[in-house]
């Protein structure tokens, strides 16, 4: 698969980005059942590794795998972290209605599949999204009631590091994700909830509690 074609304005999280990108008109709101937690926080900060700690020590959870169009990164598995298209897939994605938000991020696309989701909250199940700024700044329009949790490094340095030593991007990739980082950083007050990653496993007893599970 080809190396999707930059868009302008992908590295930042502004709100162009936000307006540009979104969901497809006519599909309806995903119903209410279970609850709806939604993760964001910078790149480098621990979300991946909070999530595989959570899938890893509670199977029970259900965690939205998103649609992408980056290459997957060594140890990935299609359909286990992401669902990895090419951008005419994702075009028929969006434009069959098929994601609940979608956004670029640092070059990329990424959206949530719909129909998962609203299958697990039918069933009253709770879901995880782990998705960025743009995908939570739509899911605040779309479903309210979400929880909205926001995952913060310790500090800039730390995030710079644990973002430079997972060792998995070029470098001018690496300097695209520490400005959105800066975007994201700056839109943490708009979270109903700041947890710091300085440990993952008290990171992943808010989150359960969150989510309505027993840690
Ligand atoms: P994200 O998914 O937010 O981009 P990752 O989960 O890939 O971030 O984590 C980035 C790097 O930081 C990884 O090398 C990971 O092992 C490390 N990391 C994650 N959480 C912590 C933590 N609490 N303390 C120290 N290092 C961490
Ligand atoms: P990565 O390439 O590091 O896996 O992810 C890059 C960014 O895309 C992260 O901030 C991650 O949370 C976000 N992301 C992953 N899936 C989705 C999604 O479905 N929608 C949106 N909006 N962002 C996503």
């Amino acid at each position: 698969m080809p190396p999707e074609v930059d868009h302008p304005g992908a590295a930042t999280t502004d709100e162009s980005t936000v307006r540009a990108a979104g969901p497809a008109s006519g599909g309806s709101a995903v119903p209410p059942g279970g609850r709806v937690v939604v993760l964001t926080g910078p790149s480098g900060v621990g979300k991946s590794t909070v999530v595989r700690r959570l899938r890893r020590d509670h199977p029970e959870l259900w965690v939205s795998v998103s649609v992408t169009t980056r290459h997957p990164r060594p140890g990935e598995r299609d359909g286990r972290e992401y669902h990895f298209v090419d951008g005419a897939r994702f075009d028929d994605l969006v434009a069959d209605g098929e994601l609940i938000e979608w956004a670029y991020f640092a070059g990329n696309r990424y959206g949530t599949p719909r129909t998962p989701v609203r299958a697990r909250l039918a069933a009253g199940m709770p879901v995880l999204l782990e998705i960025d700024l743009q995908g939570a700044r739509q899911i605040r329009a779309s479903m309210p009631d979400a929880v909205q949790v926001f995952l913060a490094p310790p500090s800039w340095d730390e995030l710079e590091r644990r973002l430079i030593g997972r060792g998995t991007e070029a470098p001018d990739v690496v300097d695209r994700r520490l400005a959105a980082a800066r975007i994201e950083l700056a839109a943490e007050s708009e979270f109903d909830i700041s947890i710091d990653n300085l440990d993952v496993d008290l990171v992943c007893t808010r989150l359960l509690d969150l989510l309505g599970l027993h840690p």
